[in-house]
């Protein structure tokens, strides 16, 4: 059975890095009937925060994202490393060892005085003697200081590091007992039943070291992908300002999550030149073998015209409750299905499409100088006034193609083009130009909210 995993560090929160790999991992583990868990990284108490967790856990919700069994949390599992470690001291596979901060630093100083790489030179590997007073040891683990670590990777290939170029009896627990971040990866991988692991091509210097605790404590090592990062448009890491933010920020900023998991889905791994993806599709085309081996490019507009996709394709019904969260509340509006077929083809979030609503239920406070400039002739008045007595006069008056019809009407009565009545009439309904159809905008406030409002404006 496949078991993958995302084990976040909650040290700020979920960015789309971090959410692409979940993703990636979720849909591997779903289309092979295996196991997707979440595993929340809390060692370091000086930088996690429990907002941090408590945002990734919300992030999982709002995307649908459903990890399998508990949540398993680091911080509460020192009694297992300690037995580990224990485990290793007593098998001769670790040992303690007593330098002090100062003679570690006059070893750095050394090496590179020497041009020599930092590291640890195993002066307590095979120490027998009596420990140094008032020292409180580390633990290191025996790592191989010859030969090589292979990573066997299914995006990048087998990738051979040369031990004594990166590897040392690197630390597993620090002075006061508390186990290192490699150890506790490497622990927790193995007992959840972690056998594919799918993360950001960032971690791989920290593989060769994760290998030697696998292998000291006879673990099988894991498959590992290890995806490369996503870029901006000038092929730089992708900064805040690019998108690397709050996965949080996208809901705020209208996204779907359909949207913006199809968007991660294709950041980074291809099906031909398919570009929409449903969740159902991607979980039974999703195979990390075809995760791209160059970074990926963060493209904004993509994901724009994905929304815009997932938006024109949502049910008016399903529209209504999520733009609750986006402070509009259509559910008892008489005429909300007209309304959203108009504005749900051209809006590309949720939060434009919000903000248009409410621009067309509400009253228009001003009108937009240049508009008015360019809309109101000698004529104007007379032609909304003709308008204005037709509506009036029209019982009953529901339906956009009704509305269109007394416009026509108007149109054909005082042979003038559509912009004469139209421009004026808009900046009289919106207090600006843009918006759907005239013929939307009053149906859906209604003849008396129109009439209203093209007094205000004959005014
Ligand atoms: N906790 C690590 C991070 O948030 C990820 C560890 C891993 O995937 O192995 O960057």
């Amino acid at each position: 059975m496949v078991v993958t995993r995302f084990a976040p560090s909650p040290t700020g929160y979920l960015h789309i890095g971090g959410l692409r790999t979940a993703l990636f991992s979720y849909l591997w583990a779903r289309k092979n009937g295996g196991k997707f868990v979440l595993r929340i990284e809390d060692t370091d108490k000086a930088r996690n925060s429990e907002e941090a967790t408590e945002a990734i856990l919300k992030a999982f919700n709002w995307l649908g994202l459903v990890a399998d069994g508990e949540v398993t949390y680091q911080s509460k599992r020192d009694d297992i490393y300690a037995k580990y470690i224990e485990q290793l001291l007593e098998e001769g596979k670790a040992y303690k060892c007593y330098m002090t901060k100062e003679e570690l630093e006059e070893l750095r100083e050394t090496q590179m005085a020497n041009k020599e790489r930092a590291k640890y030179d195993g002066r307590y590997r095979d120490f027998e003697g009596t420990p140094p007073e008032g020292v409180e040891p580390v633990i290191r683990i025996k790592a191989p200081i010859t030969g090589e670590i292979i990573v066997r990777d299914g995006v990048k290939g087998d990738i051979t590091f040369q031990a004594e170029d990166i590897l040392d009896d690197f630390i597993i627990a620090r002075s006061d007992g508390s186990p290192t971040y490699n150890f506790v990866v490497a622990v927790d991988d193995a007992l959840m039943g972690i056998n594919e692991v799918i993360r950001g091509d960032d971690h791989l210097s920290n593989t060769p070291k994760q290998i030697v605790v696998y292998e000291a404590l006879g673990f099988d090592i894991p498959k590992f992908y290890h995806v490369p990062m996503i870029h901006n448009s000038q092929g730089k890491k992708l900064s805040k300002r690019d998108g690397a933010t709050d996965v949080m920020a996208y809901k705020e900023m209208g996204y779907t999550p359909e949207a913006l998991l199809n968007f991660l889905v294709r950041l980074g791994w291809s099906h031909g030149d398919q570009e929409i993806f449903s969740m159902e599709e991607m979980m039974e085309l999703f195979d990390p073998k075809d995760i791209n081996k160059s970074a990926s490019i963060y493209n904004t507009e993509k994901l724009d015209w994905l929304n815009s996709h997932y938006i024109k394709n949502t049910s008016n019904e399903t529209l209504v409750e999520l733009l609750h969260d986006y402070e509009l509340v259509l559910t008892s509006h008489d005429k909300k299905e007209i309304l959203l077929d108009a504005l749900k083809e051209r809006a590309k979030t949720l939060q434009e499409l919000s903000e248009q609503a409410k621009e067309i239920i509400a009253t228009p406070t001003s009108y937009d100088e240049k508009a008015m400039k360019k809309a109101v002739k000698a004529d104007t008045s007379a032609i909304i006034e003709n308008f204005k007595a037709k509506l009036i006069a029209a019982e009953g008056i529901h339906m956009p193609t009704e509305y269109h019809h007394l416009i026509e009407a108007v149109v054909n009565e005082m042979e003038i083009g559509f912009g004469k009545i139209g421009q004026p009439l808009r900046i009289a309904m919106l207090g600006k130009m843009g918006g759907p159809g005239l013929d939307v905008i009053m149906s859906v406030i209604g003849k008396e909210e129109s009439l209203k409002r093209i007094e205000s404006f004959l005014d």
